[in-house]
């Protein structure tokens, strides 16, 4: 009987996974609870211009990601950021980065980062159905069932592997129930998540109806001290294909200490505050001002690793857990290749 594998989650981590697991002798089928592709790896539309509001680009990858993004995946649309990364801290005093990292390529493609989400979908022709929020999970018989938020139920399912970020994948499997011995996974890989809390960060956009004045050559600057509000700012015009000519765009996201204290609030309600700090820390004003954005990251990145042992334990059980929260680190490639470890441990679980 064909092994039947649910994966929770179309972000890097969950589309890599899937993607990897293509030409394995299974059935494959990942639910995403939104419209699209890609996650945290987000993009947007204004008119014509196209805009990242989470990850900014994809760096450093390990090898095999590389490989797989600039070599395997079709890479014509896939664009370098040149100009560099510079520093600025509380002062407002800004100073060209770290020349090792700005050395190194910084990915992203011409028409949004989440072109990554539609090429993996694409070259691995994936089963993807969206707008299906997982629920809960039910094992019985040795075969796990997902109960989505609109009462559906999908299954069975020999494998399930989780990759939303760990207190989303943790509400799910507060809800889920097993026999006993899956139960116990359950509690123990519960456990282990805890530990992977996130940072919330919101997240906002200016567009500009003339280019923005660019004195100093950086594309993004970094908060290095942590001690200003913003924590990154970038300018969209130095990807290509993004903003038309006479127009800029300039991205600006929170530090995760300054967005805690507002993380239920609206996040539109300080695009004014916003707005005044951004032009400050660029040294121009940023005018004339067209339009906004606007969006909160509750779990924008994790701030600690879960440990191994009792997520990898769980595979007993057929649960499986991928994505950022298994590194500790928010960054796309390590997602994905987290997505990629999985896929190649169930590959070796189910054969
Ligand atoms: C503001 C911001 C800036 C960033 N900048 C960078 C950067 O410049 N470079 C970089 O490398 N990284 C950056 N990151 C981090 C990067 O985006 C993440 O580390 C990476 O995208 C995580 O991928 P993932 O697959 O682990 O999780 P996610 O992208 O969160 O994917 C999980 C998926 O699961 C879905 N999901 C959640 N719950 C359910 C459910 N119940 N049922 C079905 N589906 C569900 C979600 O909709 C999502 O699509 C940034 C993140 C943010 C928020």
């Amino acid at each position: 009987m064909t092994k039947r594998i649910a994966i929770i989650g179309a972000g890097a981590a969950g589309l890599t996974a899937a993607w990897r697991l293509r030409n394995a002798p299974y059935e494959v089928q990942v639910f995403e609870k939104s419209r699209g592709y890609t996650g945290r790896a987000a993009t947007r539309s204004h008119g014509t211009v196209r805009y990242d509001f989470g990850a900014n680009y994809i760096t450093r990858p390990p090898e095999r990601i590389r490989q797989l993004l600039t070599d395997t995946l079709p890479h014509d649309a896939l664009a370098t950021i040149d100009p560099p990364v510079w520093t600025f801290d509380k002062a407002g005093n800004r100073e060209p980065g770290d020349p090792e990292s700005n050395a190194a390529p910084r990915w992203t493609y011409a028409h949004g980062i989440n072109t990554l989400g539609k090429l993996l979908v694409e070259d691995g022709n994936l089963s993807v159905q969206r707008t299906t929020r997982i629920h809960h999970l039910t094992r019985t018989g040795g075969a796990w069932q997902l109960h989505t938020e609109q009462g559906e139920t999908h299954g069975p399912f020999h494998v399930v592997l989780s990759t939303p970020p760990s207190p989303q994948t943790v509400a799910i499997l507060q809800r889920s129930s097993a026999d006993a011995e899956s139960e116990t996974h359950i509690r123990q890989c519960i456990a282990a998540l805890e530990v992977a809390t996130y940072a919330p960060q919101f997240a906002y956009v200016f567009g500009l109806a003339a280019p923005l004045p660019r004195p100093e050559p950086f594309h993004a600057l970094l908060n290095t001290d942590r001690a200003h509000p913003i924590a990154w700012m970038s300018i969209e015009d130095d990807k290509p294909g993004r903003v038309p000519s006479g127009q800029s765009v300039v991205s600006a996201q929170m530090s995760p200490d300054w967005t805690a204290e507002r993380v239920d609030d609206d996040p539109a309600a300080y695009t004014d505050t916003v707005h005044a700090l951004a032009s400050d820390v660029l040294g121009v004003p940023l005018q004339p001002l067209a339009w906004t954005d606007a969006h909160r990251w509750r779990y924008a990145a994790p701030t600690a690793a879960a440990p191994d042992a009792p997520l990898n334990a769980a595979y007993e059980a057929g649960l499986y857990f991928a994505g950022d929260y298994r590194v500790g680190k928010g960054r796309v490639a390590l997602a994905m290749d987290s997505g990629w470890t999985q896929a190649e441990r169930i590959m070796a679980d189910w054969t």
